[in-house]
């Protein structure tokens, strides 16, 4: 799952960014709102992590922006302490949760798990695909109860499977998904990667689609 974090100051976007990235996402950041405006316009996203003071563009006209736009990602706003106008005027306006700074970055993660698992039509913070499970809270999946070893991008290409089972996703979408905006990147490895997965759990979890792309499954479901 990608997330973009538009946050001007640099030591909490690195904060956020790396508490997320310890947690299996990928992210990207953007410094000012038309920075994020465009990375938005240009790049996927599953999730933006928005805080509402920014230089160029402000977060809130930057939001509705995006909201008139059509753009449908879950967006989680940081708000300025003792301002409750700013978190109902950031709701108005498309947010779906907020987070009031100074905050714990615990809560803040927690925020983004529900959002996705929301945002993706799951309610537990635990999902299941057969034998398959992803614990959100852990960032860890299991099969039969056994806690798999992945690499950072085969947990990242397994989790946005999880998070869109059943669901025929590309080679093209898995690519904007698992990937930062500065890595360079290879739809030809995320062949590779699925190859890796199916010796990891049984290979028939992992459905090719010919032509369309890869699907997550339970056998014989
Ligand atoms: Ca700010």
């Amino acid at each position: 799952m990608r997330v973009l974090v538009v946050e001007d100051e640099q030591q909490l976007a690195q904060q956020v960014t790396d508490a997320l990235t310890n947690q299996g996402y990928v992210t990207d950041t953007a410094a000012d709102g038309e920075q994020a405006h465009y990375m938005a316009a240009v790049e996927s996203y599953d999730l933006v992590v928005l805080d509402l003071g920014l230089p160029q563009l402000d977060g809130l006209t930057l939001l509705k922006r995006w909201r008139t736009e059509g753009l449908r990602f879950p967006v989680l706003i940081l708000t300025a302490r003792d301002s409750w106008h700013e978190k109902v005027s950031g709701m108005d306006a498309g947010a779906d949760d907020y987070v009031t700074k100074p905050f714990h970055i615990q809560e803040l993660l927690a925020r983004v798990r529900a959002l996705l698992r929301r945002a993706t039509g799951h309610v537990s913070a635990t999902l299941m695909c057969g034998d398959l499970m992803l614990d959100t809270s852990q960032s860890q999946f299991f099969y039969q109860a056994q806690a798999l070893a992945l690499t950072s991008h085969e947990f990242r290409l397994l989790a946005y499977l999880m998070h869109h089972q059943d669901q025929v996703i590309s080679r093209n979408q898995l690519t904007e998904h698992i990937y930062a905006q500065d890595q360079e990147r290879d739809s030809n490895t995320i062949d590779v990667f699925i190859g890796r997965l199916r010796k990891k759990i049984p290979a028939a979890y992992i459905q090719t689609v010919r032509g369309l792309g890869y699907k997550l499954t339970q056998p014989n479901a």
